[in-house]
């Protein structure tokens, strides 16, 4: 029998300059990465079609599901290009115009968005730089706005603005987006996330552009922003996973919220039965350095307890020195934190129909019975999710589907062991053949509880049936 429990909190690490040699994405699946994010900001092509190529292949060398997400680039509002950086001080007047508009203060740069004078007024501040940079928005005028700097920084080119608390007419999706979008595609992405999703209809529309390329990922939705966050349950609601985007989101409210916000959010999704990734600066300081800050080992062990899908790591592997410590250190925060249960957001999910109703059922059975195991027969993944969510204690969920795919998409999902199995025609035929593949992989032991929920179709069984087995 196998002795070391999987961790139940699932580890996405983005690919980059740092990751990008197969065998280091190798070495990063064995130290425990379960999702390779793509960052298209960053991403060339070429490059990106390379990097899942590879996930791909040393994930199949290993015998494992390993997920590839897309993360397009969003609409992200950018300060044109600069022949120096401008060094700004307290007081300063800036300027920013629209592109082809005749430079009127000293200080002056061009912007990307042309509805940027329409959406912001007077009084407003504008982040530069994820907030190396504030100012105060003095004038508004048809092709221009001028600013006064409050804390001063470098004004750089190309550099992100932040309207915190502004919002902005900006479309879901840009010309950048769709090619990108149709790149994943051709990838067989598994998860596309869309970036500064304000409303629910940006998640359809990512969907709807997704769907018309007969594309098979699931939609992630990136909270990154106040009207998203006063968007949530509409967002929760039509999203498959939603990532709270702290990098973004923290530069877009006043810190002291962001934790609250965070578990705000986590709590949702598990109401409201959708997963959750905590992503940005949980390990930052080990971009350079060896070993994790204690305040970054509190933070992840408090995403770890509130029991988030998956945690992210962002430049501490795409470009940071240490990216398989960085693996490491997320993995055994996880684990230890585990071992003392978790905050029981899982309690709270809002059962809405039988399926869900079922799913506690299952749930109550295992972790009232002692050492029995979870089995989920599932076709598509959903059912999977459903029991996922309500956060059993039992320490395998173990997921048995015919596809590929819905092995890779459950590599998100917290606590899911995935494993592919076509289904045999009768459900005792498919749990037999489960029940043999699990003992051979040390997963179960010989006449071992097993509850094996199941809402797929047989002679014998109605849908949404629960059955206690011994292996
Ligand atoms: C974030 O803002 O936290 C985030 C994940 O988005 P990006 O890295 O694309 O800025």
């Amino acid at each position: 029998m196998n002795t070391t429990t999987p961790r139940k909190t699932k580890l996405i690490c983005t690919l980059g300059p740092a990751t990008e040699d197969p065998e280091m994405i190798g070495r990063m699946m064995d130290a425990g990465a379960n999702v390779f994010r793509l960052n298209m900001s960053h991403a060339k092509h070429d490059w990106a079609k390379r990097m899942a190529e590879a996930v791909r292949e040393q994930a199949g060398r290993r015998g494992l599901h390993r997920a590839v997400l897309f993360d397009l680039t969003g609409p992200s509002i950018r300060t044109g290009a600069l022949p120096e950086t401008y060094d700004l001080r307290e007081g300063d007047t800036v300027e920013f115009r629209k592109e082809g508009a005749a430079a009127v203060e000293e200080i002056s740069t061009t912007v990307n968005y042309e509805g940027l004078m329409d959406d912001v007024s007077e009084g407003n501040t504008l982040v530069v730089d994820n907030g190396a940079l504030l100012m105060e928005i003095e004038q508004v005028e048809d092709e221009r706005i001028v600013c006064r700097v409050k804390t001063p920084g470098p004004l750089g080119s190309r550099r992100h603005i932040n309207l915190p608390g502004v919002r902005l007419n900006l479309p879901a999706l840009t010309e950048k987006d769709l090619k990108d979008l149709e790149l994943a595609v051709e990838c067989n992405a598994d998860f596309i996330a869309g970036s500064f999703v304000r409303d629910a209809s940006h998640v359809r529309e990512l969907r709807a552009a997704c769907d018309s390329l007969d594309g098979q990922a699931q939609i992630v939705a990136k909270v990154e922003d106040q009207e998203a966050v006063r968007n949530i349950d509409a967002i929760i609601h039509e999203s498959d996973v939603i990532m709270i985007a702290r990098g973004d989101l923290g530069t877009e409210v006043r810190f002291e919220e962001l934790p609250i916000l965070q578990r705000l959010i986590v709590k949702r999704c598990h109401e409201l039965g959708t997963r959750v990734i905590v992503a940005t600066h949980m390990l930052e300081s080990m971009i350079t350095q060896p070993t994790p800050t204690r305040a970054e080992v509190t933070d992840v062990m408090n995403a770890a307890y509130e029991e988030a899908d998956a945690l992210m790591l962002s430049g501490e592997t795409s470009v940071g020195r240490y990216p398989e410590r960085c693996v490491d250190a997320m993995d055994r925060i996880a684990r230890r934190i585990e071992r003392t249960g978790g905050h029981g957001y899982g309690q709270r999910v809002l059962l809405r129909d039988e399926r869900l109703k079922t799913a506690r059922a299952a749930v109550t059975l295992v972790d009232s019975l002692p050492d029995a195991r979870l089995v989920v027969l599932t076709r598509r993944g959903v059912l999977a999710n459903h029991v996922a969510m309500l956060r059993p204690r039992t320490p395998h969920l173990l997921a048995i589907t015919p596809k590929d795919r819905v092995c890779r998409q459950l590599s998100l999902s917290r606590g899911v062991l995935a494993f592919k199995q076509p289904f045999a025609t009768s459900i005792q035929g498919t749990i037999e053949r489960a029940c043999e593949r699990l003992l051979e992989e040390g997963l179960v032991r010989k006449g071992m509880p097993l509850v094996v929920v199941s809402d797929i179709l047989s002679d014998q069984f109605a849908a949404n049936s629960i059955l206690l087995h011994h292996a």
